[in-house]
C-alpha cells in the first residue's frame, strides 16, 4: 500500500486540477491520496468525480495557524465538510486571503515591481490565493527564476520585504474546530526551517496534550535527522508519524509519493475519524 497524505490542488496553490491530481496519484502508482488544499474543501467535488478504480481518496485540508508569532500548518483529515464552527473559521482565513495578496502587490509595487492584482487573479483561478501564485508571477515577470526564490527576505518569506500576514488560527483552537467535525489533527512539517521560524518542540508536547494526533515526520523540508528526532519525539508522545510529498504539481519539485504513511498509521487515522469516510475510487470521469 502507497499513502501520500498531503496534496495540492488548484484549489489553493497546486498546479493540477483536482481531476488531475488524482489521475496523476493514480499513474504514480499510489493506493490512498489525500487532497489537502490550504483553508479549504473546494476540490473535494472534482477530485471524487474523476476518482480512479483502485484509488482511494482522503479528504482533508491544510489549515493556516499561528503560534507565538510562528506561522504553522495543521492538516485536518476526514472531517465534516458542513461542520458550521470549523466551516466558518476555513472561510474566514481563505477570505481574508485576498486584501492579503492585494497588500503584498502593493508592497511589490513600492519596490518597482510591475505585478498587478489582475496577474495573480489570473494565475490563482478559482484557488485560494497565497504566496505561491505571487511567486509564479514574479517568476512570468523575469524578477525571480522560481518559485522557491521568490521565498527570501528580498520578497515574499515570512518577515521579508514584500510579506503581509493574514489571519491564522490558534493551533489549539484548530484542534478543537477539527475534533468538532469529527476529523484528525496532523502538524505538516513542524520543523521545516527553511520556511521560517519553527515552533519548539515544548509547543508540539502542548499540543499533543491538547489531542493533537500526529505530526507529519517525513516530509522533504526535513533533514533525515530531523526526521529521525521527530519520530523519536512522536513516539514519546504518543503521537502517529505521517509522510507525504506535499505536491503542489509544477510549482515545487517533489512529486506524488514521494514520501509516504505507514499504512498503519493510515489505518489509525481512518479508526479515528468520525466525519468523514475516505472515497474509493470508482473509476468515474476519466476524460481530460
Ligand atoms: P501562504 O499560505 O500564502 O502564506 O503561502 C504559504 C505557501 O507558500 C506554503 O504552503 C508553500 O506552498 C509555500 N512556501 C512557503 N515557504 C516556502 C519556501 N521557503 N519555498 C517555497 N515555497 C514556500
Ligand atoms: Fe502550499
Ligand atoms: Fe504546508
Ligand atoms: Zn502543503
Amino acid at each position: 500500500m502507497r499513502i501520500d497524505l498531503h496534496a495540492h490542488s488548484t484549489a489553493s496553490d497546486g498546479t493540477d486540477t483536482p481531476a488531475e491530481l488524482v489521475r496523476n496519484a493514480a499513474a504514480a502508482g499510489l493506493d490512498v491520496v489525500a487532497l489537502t488544499d490550504h483553508d479549504t474543501t473546494r476540490g473535494y467535488a472534482d477530485a471524487i468525480d474523476a476518482l480512479p478504480a483502485g484509488l482511494t481518496l482522503v479528504t482533508g485540508a491544510e489549515l493556516s495557524c499561528r503560534l507565538d508569532g510562528v506561522s504553522m500548518h495543521m492538516l485536518a483529515y476526514l472531517f465534516d465538510p458542513e461542520e458550521p464552527e470549523l466551516l466558518a473559521e476555513r472561510e474566514l482565513v481563505r477570505d481574508d486571503r485576498t486584501p492579503r495578496a492585494q497588500g503584498m502587490i502593493a508592497r511589490l509595487r513600492e519596490l518597482g515591481v510591475p505585478i498587478t492584482w489582475a496577474q495573480v487573479a489570473r494565475i490563482a483561478g478559482d484557488g485560494s490565493v497565497g504566496r505561491p501564485h505571487i511567486a509564479s508571477a514574479l517568476v512570468e515577470l523575469g524578477v525571480v527564476p522560481t518559485v522557491n526564490d521568490a521565498f527570501t527576505e528580498q520578497w515574499l518569506s515570512d518577515g521579508g520585504r514584500a510579506f503581509v500576514e493574514k489571519h491564522e488560527t490558534d493551533p489549539f483552537e484548530a484542534i478543537r474546530l477539527i475534533k468538532g467535525a469529527g476529523g484528525v489533527a496532523v502538524f505538516a512539517h513542524p520543523a521545516a526551517a527553511k520556511r521560517g521560524r519553527t515552533v519548539p518542540e515544548s509547543a508540539i508536547a502542548e499540543l499533543a496534550a491538547a489531542g493533537l494526533d500526529g505530526i507529519e515526520v517525513d516530509h522533504m523540508d526535513h533533514e533525515p535527522e530531523t526526521r529521525a528526532r521527530l519520530r523519536g519525539l512522536a513516539a514519546e508522545l504518543g503521537l502517529l508519524s505521517t509522510g507525504s510529498s506535499d505536491y503542489h504539481g509544477s510549482r515545487k519539485t517533489c512529486l506524488l509519493g514521494e514520501f509516504t504513511t505507514d499504512p498503519e498509521v493510515y489505518g489509525e487515522i481512518t479508526r479515528r475519524a468520525t466525519g468523514a469516510f475516505p472515497v474509493p475510487g470508482a473509476g468515474g470521469n476519466q476524460g481530460v
